[in-house]
């Protein structure tokens, strides 16, 4: 199988002919479909967090494909079935976390495309119990995205606890958030969209934001304070200075949600405006297999709508660097040609 594999921190990705990994007890080999890359993925890639990634590193936690085989002792999972690797590869399921249906936060997870390999490959294992199904109704292309940009944006949202008729501002159109702006629409708040692209706020604009700003053309702060605060600001871009805006654009009782996270990230607040103003200040990380669930079956139901560009494996470092430069629209999918190839039984061969 062919994977994208980086050697040593900071260094580009190479990608290598592996042989196939066999499911162990509790897992399952998956052969991949699509693979989205995550901007999580190119800080893994560069060893940019304190907690370091397992080396030789396969990143990717937006992998979605077939199961090929199954190991010992799995019940949950058929042959067959597609399935989604999400960043949370495994949970120890007992922990007051994972028992409180806060599997997110469990001190024992692992993480696909980090602490195991990812989805930058034909094929990976998972543990069967965190392969979650991909209902129909949700294509291959669709499901990668959702499986990190969606469940992580939409726990984002849930954590807000917005409620109808508030104000939610989106700092940062990408992969994550044209589907938070939409998100927030699903429950009913009013959406302002906050980039530095034009191209991206059109996105935003298309896809339900009542009100876009450019930041780079006027203070994003007065703005948002001209269109009434904002109730809650979802952090999705890395720039430092967004931190601060995103907390001064909140009217009283806002909630600050930081979701992106920046290397060497840091964040000042006055604790006088944040008392006197009722401010909450709540980190977000990823969801978990229920919230992904109830992203499937949102766009199942026609309630989201995905932005992809499809890329090849081989074309591993050119796509973060179109990332890291922001000239694409949502998101990047890798997809797999082993996907094309089904069976093809010989007409002469079958008797009747
Ligand atoms: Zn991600
Ligand atoms: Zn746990």
């Amino acid at each position: 199988m062919r994977t994208a594999v980086v050697s040593n921190s900071g260094e580009s990705a190479h990608v290598d002919e592996r042989p196939l990994p066999e499911p162990g007890p509790g897992q399952v080999l998956i052969r991949l479909e699509t693979c989205g890359l995550c901007h999580t993925d190119i800080h893994a890639m560069r060893g940019d967090w304190p907690v370091k990634p397992a080396l030789p590193l396969v990143p990717g936690h937006e992998g979605v494909g077939i199961i090929e085989a199954i190991g010992p002792g799995v019940a949950n999972r058929t042959v067959g079935q597609r399935v989604a690797m999400p960043w949370l590869g495994h949970a120890c399921g007992e922990c007051r976390y994972c028992v409180s249906g806060r599997e997110n936060l469990c001190e024992q997870q692992y993480n696909n495309g980090y602490t195991v390999d990812g989805g930058f490959s034909e094929y990976m294992l998972s543990d069967s119990r965190f392969a979650t199904l991909v209902p129909d109704g949700v294509t291959a292309l669709d499901a990668a995205p959702l499986t990190c940009a969606g469940v992580t944006t939409y726990a984002a949202i849930k954590n807000a606890h917005v409620t109808p008729g508030e104000t939610v501002a989106v700092f940062g159109i990408g992969g994550l958030g044209h589907l938070a702006v939409q998100y927030a629409r699903l429950v009913g708040a009013k959406v302002i969209a906050i980039d530095v692209t034009t191209e991206k706020l059109e996105l935003a604009t298309e896809l339900g934001a009542d009100h876009v700003i450019n930041a780079a053309e006027v203070d994003p702060v007065d703005a948002i304070h001209d269109l009434g605060g904002a109730d809650v600001a979802v952090v999705l871009a890395v720039a430092p200075a967004v931190f601060t805006q995103a907390f001064t654009a909140l009217n009283r009782g806002g909630r600050l949600i930081l979701v992106s996270l920046p290397a060497g990230g840091e964040l000042t607040i006055p604790v006088f405006d944040t008392v006197l103003k009722g401010i909450s200040v709540i980190g977000s990380i990823v969801g978990t297999r229920q919230d992904l669930a109830e992203v499937f079956a949102l766009h199942a139901a026609g309630r989201t709508r995905v932005v992809t560009e499809t890329r090849e494996l081989d074309q591993v470092n050119s796509s973060v660097d179109e990332v890291l430069a922001g000239t694409v629209p949502a998101r990047l999918v890798f997809e797999y040609q082993t996907a094309d190839v089904v069976p093809v039984r010989d007409p002469s061969s079958v008797s009747l």
